[in-house]
């Protein structure tokens, strides 16, 4: 298997916005040779700093353990930075041989180890594993905490991993409902260049809402088309 350069589209399937770090492409320790699993981490950097103020030492290393550390880090907000393509540092010795640093990829969450997971965060989460499930064709069983494969490891802490995996055989199989993209698309009527009807204005409503149109002459967005 070559360097993963395919992370970055995968991410973005998630809805959270991606932040590629330079060099991604072609960062690791050598090529990736396999994915056979998804391995869970928290970062136990600091409490505060922003949204990952871990980037340097997950890409870097730190003193004994050079890096890229992860592919993946994964902001308090949700943010997905992708930091590699190639093999990362993240588990061994494993008990798994299906989540050791040449089987798994590894994604690296922003907590200080005590602190409370954002909803946001936790999301964001649980769309990155399943969007990686199904571009490596995984099930949601091979998405392991760290902990579960690194008997000496605590992360990522207080995460209950089997609602987590059943969080994400539920994204897998789509049966989470759409996403607000995916219900726009589908609920939406045809509208082509030049109409200026009621039609136009709700989505004009609904573009301003989301901050991306200047005011529409109608202010608020139909119900049931929020969310999701
Ligand atoms: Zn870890």
């Amino acid at each position: 298997m070559p360097y993963l350069t395919q992370l970055a589209d995968v991410a973005r399937r998630t809805g959270y916005p991606v932040t590629e770090v330079a060099g991604w492409r072609s960062r690791g320790h050598g090529p990736q040779p396999e994915v056979q699993g998804i391995v869970c981490h928290h970062t136990a950097g600091p409490a505060g700093g922003g949204d990952y103020p871990s980037l340097a030492v997950v890409r870097d290393g730190r003193p004994g353990l050079s890096g890229p550390l992860s592919q993946f880090g994964l902001g308090r907000s949700g943010r997905i930075y992708v930091i590699a393509a190639g093999r990362c540092w993240h588990n061994a010795p494993s008990t798994s041989p299906r989540h050791d640093n040449s089987s798994s990829i590894g994604i690296e969450a922003e907590n200080n180890g005590t602190q409370p997971w954002p909803a946001a965060q936790l999301d964001a989460y649980r769309r990155l594993c399943a969007e990686l499930c199904r571009e490596f064709g995984l099930p949601a069983s091979r998405v392991k905490a760290h902990r579960e494969v690194n008997t000496a490891k605590p992360d990522p802490h207080s995460i209950d991993m089997n609602a987590f995996r059943a969080a994400v055989a539920a994204l897998i199989a789509g049966t989470t409902g759409p996403t607000w993209t995916e219900k726009i698309v589908r609920e939406l009527p045809l509208i082509r260049l030049g109409d200026d009807n009621n039609d136009v204005k709700t989505v004009r409503g609904c573009l301003f809402a989301r901050g991306t149109c200047p005011p529409p002459p109608t202010p608020a967005c139909q119900t049931g088309w929020q969310g999701g």
